[in-house]
């Protein structure tokens, strides 16, 4: 019986997922199923790994203190799908506000993250590690079957001069001619483009030469999110969810 499937645990591993193969779990992951969820020998754990779909596992034999736990393969449950070809490009903000932008960022389905460093950019580092971790969690608990890649950070010329053809530029204008995001995206109707990635600024917003850069960036379009001023990771998640409605997998 399938009908609870969406209750079991579910975590990200990095190794193949077949039937018949067991996995050892790192100690942090042991630790939350055995000690946090208290699962006990034969419970069920869900697994995905971003290439091999979602695996139904089952916890090999009783939890003991201080050992690993280990998961026996069984089947699959949902197969890997393609998934939108969606990327975010924004600049790195304060670290909480950069967390909750990767987290959600996650939930809403984008495939690659790109830091761009601005003029007004602030924050340039970006912690790898832990935004990879932030994106795991949000993709354990949002039924993704995929992580996002989050690159290292580039810069905003690198990145208008070396844009990847065919790839829609969505750069969210806080100036400047602009149509509201709405309008500009419906006509797209039940051909969008396949592949789009949304661009935003830092806190202190994109410079006016920047901003020219980012327009001259082959079949740029430039958008507005109404007639307020939003905080970068405000725009960056209204953007995607925008897009996700008009263009992507929500329709
Ligand atoms: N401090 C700047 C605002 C920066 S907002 C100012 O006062 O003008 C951070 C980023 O969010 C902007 O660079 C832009 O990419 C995006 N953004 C915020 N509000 C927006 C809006 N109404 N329309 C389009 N983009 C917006």
């Amino acid at each position: 019986m399938m009908t609870d499937a969406h209750k079991w645990p579910r975590l990200f591993v990095a190794e193949d997922l077949r039937a018949n193969t067991t996995i050892a779990l790192a100690p942090e992951p042991s630790h939350y199923l055995s000690h946090v969820l208290r699962l006990r020998q034969n419970d069920p754990v869900r697994l995905f790994n971003a290439r091999d779909g979602e695996w139904l596992s089952r916890v090999a034999a009783e939890p003991a203190k201080k050992r690993g736990l280990t998961l026996a393969l069984q089947k699959q449950l949902r197969p890997q799908l393609t998934e939108p070809d969606l990327w975010l490009c924004c600049a790195p903000i304060k670290r909480a506000h950069f967390d909750f932008m990767m987290m959600k960022a996650t939930e809403l389905g984008v495939a690659h993250i790109q830091p761009i460093l601005t003029d007004r950019t602030q924050v340039r580092e970006v912690n790898a590690d832990r935004s990879r971790a932030i994106a795991i969690e949000a993709a354990e608990q949002s039924e993704r079957l995929s992580i996002p890649i989050i690159h290292p950070p580039i810069a905003l010329d690198h990145m208008a001069i070396h844009w990847p053809a065919g790839r829609l530029p969505i750069v969210c204008a806080e100036f400047g001619e602009a149509m509201p995001i709405g309008l500009a995206m419906r006509p797209f109707g039940a051909t969008p483009p396949a592949a789009a990635a949304v661009i935003t600024g830092p806190e202190g917003g994109f410079t006016p030469s920047e901003m020219q850069q980012l327009r001259q960036i082959p079949n740029a379009l430039p958008l507005r999110l109404g007639p307020r001023i939003l905080r970068a990771d405000t725009a960056a998640l209204a953007a995607l969810s925008c897009w996700q409605a008009l263009c992507g997998d929500w329709r």
